[in-house]
């Protein structure tokens, strides 16, 4: 609970200087939820980078069909989230013309 307790520091220092001179106690309330949410979508977004292998496996084996799919490159993807819209990149194996496929360890 200690990060916790940094976290929240941080935060009021954050929320502080955003908002220089509150009017309101729901003022400050609104910028601590903006701030949070905003807070834990970059914490989701590290979080999905940090899961990519750092080199990707050359095949894969696709779970629908069992074909093998090679590695192109990483690609772009992004999800909507409880937290807003999170961007992270992510191996890229294309099965065929018809589908791709994503490494069997995966999260999302
Ligand atoms: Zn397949």
């Amino acid at each position: 609970m200690e990060h916790m307790t940094s976290i929240a520091q941080l935060l009021c220092l954050s929320v502080e200087e955003e908002l220089q001179k509150a009017e309101n106690l729901s003022e400050v309330e609104q910028e601590i939820r903006r701030q949070m949410i905003e807070a834990g979508r970059q914490a989701l977004a590290t979080y999905l980078q940090k899961q990519r292998p750092k080199y990707p496996a050359v095949t894969t084996k696709c779970p629908h069909c069992g074909q093998e799919a090679g590695y192109v490159r990483l690609r772009a993807a992004k999800l909507h989230t409880m937290l807003g819209v999170v961007r992270y990149e992510r191996p890229y194996y294309p099965v065929s013309y018809t589908h791709l496929t994503l490494p069997t360890k995966r999260i999302v």
